[in-house]
């Protein structure tokens, strides 16, 4: 899988047109000849497309149909914060494992962190055959330099067929990187996984145009296969605790753990006054509320409950309700026991945040919101007569 960008020195005239052009400064001028920095260089291809004189020619590689045999397993990057795993690494073990199966190959756990060596049992017991284990003070908390270039190694010296990672802002920042760095390509933000048996390719969906269509995007020559995976789509593995993995500790160079940028504090953010990704009932608004004072009822209602409030787009947009509220596509996406959605049409970006919810509640006015269509349970009314009337009940069984 060979990369390589080069000048041809005959070509180059010294213009520096190439030196403005590279967003990345990798680019400088020696004996009036361009000169490429390969350790700056990303391999974007802006100075190509720049250069008059066809002077710089970048190959970029593709592995070869044979070597794709080289990469094997299925690996789930799992995150940690102050040495707790997240959620999402056990929603993507869950994953990994029918994938794993259906690829005849194992599935892994990467771990990298200060005093990790203790979660191994908790992802062995998660169903993983490996364990690939980096445990260094470098690596207490993430950051972008040295949790790369380890991931990056690990990949290269191990070969993984597929690589899976959160769409957290620590995955997204990473992975992204790690991509770029193993030429592969990488899907964002998946909602679905399967595998293509026969080709052995990783079928990555995902919503596409604005969340109107579904995309299944596959990398057929490019290995590993990589994808993030949104919070809360997928079910977690489940726990058997005797279940033991294989584990591969590895140790790295201080020079390789290096960051080019120095942590100067963590500053643990303000908590919302709910965590609506965690929480087992959510009762959301829509515009059907028809103003911010009236989100008093859908507060209520979550109040009596002990859940969290959730919000349509169109309430935050509105101004009604923050954006730490809104579920959706370009909100949260959860997976409460239960949801109530108040006054809330359905459309597919409201969807795609809250459909594998266990039990959905849909209260609405209009018998024909498409709402109804994923409601385990509809209401057709008024919200201002349903959900008071709902919190009172509530009140009234629950006081019991
Ligand atoms: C790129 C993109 C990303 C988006 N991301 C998101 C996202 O993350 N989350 C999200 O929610 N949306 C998102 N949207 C917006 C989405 O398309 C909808 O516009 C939005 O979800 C509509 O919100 P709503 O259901 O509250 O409002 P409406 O669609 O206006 O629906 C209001 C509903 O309330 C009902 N109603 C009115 N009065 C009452 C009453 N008194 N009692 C009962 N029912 C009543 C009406 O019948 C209606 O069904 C996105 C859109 C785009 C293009």
């Amino acid at each position: 899988m060979a990369n390589e960008i080069k000048i041809i020195l005959e070509k180059c005239v010294g213009c520096t047109l190439c030196v403005k052009s590279c967003p990345f400064g990798a680019i400088s001028m020696a004996n009036k000849k361009a000169v490429i920095d390969l350790g700056k260089c990303t391999l974007c291809g802006a100075c190509v497309d720049i250069c008059k004189f066809k002077a710089i020619e970048l190959k970029k590689g593709v592995v070869a149909k044979k070597d794709l045999k080289a990469y094997r397993d299925v690996w789930v990057f799992c995150e940690q914060k102050k040495g707790v795993i997240q959620s999402i690494s056990y929603e993507l073990l869950g994953e990994g494992k029918k994938l794993a199966k259906k690829l005849g190959g194992k599935l892994c756990a990467v771990i990298l962190g200060e005093g990790v060596s203790s979660k191994v049992d908790e992802l062995s017991a998660r169903g993983t055959d490996k364990v690939y284990l980096v445990d260094s003070p470098h690596l207490k908390y993430y950051q972008d330099d040295p949790y790369t270039n380890v991931l990056v190694d690990l990949v290269k010296e191990h070969k993984p067929e597929v690589l899976l990672c959160g769409a957290t802002t620590i995955g997204r920042s990473l992975i992204s990187r790690v991509a770029v760095k193993v030429d592969a390509g990488l899907t964002a933000d998946c909602t679905g996984l399967d595998i293509d048996e026969k080709e052995r390719l990783l079928l990555q969906t995902r919503p596409a145009f604005g969340g109107n269509i579904m995309a299944t995007i596959i990398t057929p020559n490019h290995r590993p296969q990589m994808a993030t995976v949104r919070h809360k789509v997928m079910k977690e593995a489940e726990i058997h605790k005797s279940h033991k993995a294989e584990v591969i500790r590895k140790t790295y160079p201080e020079a390789l753990l290096v960051s080019r940028t120095k942590l100067l504090d963590i500053i643990e953010e303000i908590e919302e006054t709910v965590n609506l990704s965690e929480a087992d009932i959510i009762v959301s608004g829509g515009r059907g509320l028809g103003g911010p004072e009236n989100f008093a009822i859908v507060k209520d209602l979550a109040m009596v409950l002990g859940g969290a409030v959730g919000s349509s787009r169109a309430a935050v947009d509105a101004g009604w309700m923050p954006y730490s509220h809104q579920v959706g596509q370009t909100g949260k996406t959860v997976c409460p026991k239960l949801y109530i959605a108040c006054g809330i049409s359905g459309q597919i970006q409201h969807l795609i945040g809250m459909q594998s919810s266990k039990v959905i509640v849909a209260i609405n006015k209009d018998p024909d919101a498409p709402i109804f269509k994923v409601a385990t349970y509809g209401i057709v009314g008024d919200v201002f007569e349903a959900v008071p009337a709902l919190t009172k009940e509530f009140r009234k069984i629950l006081k019991k």
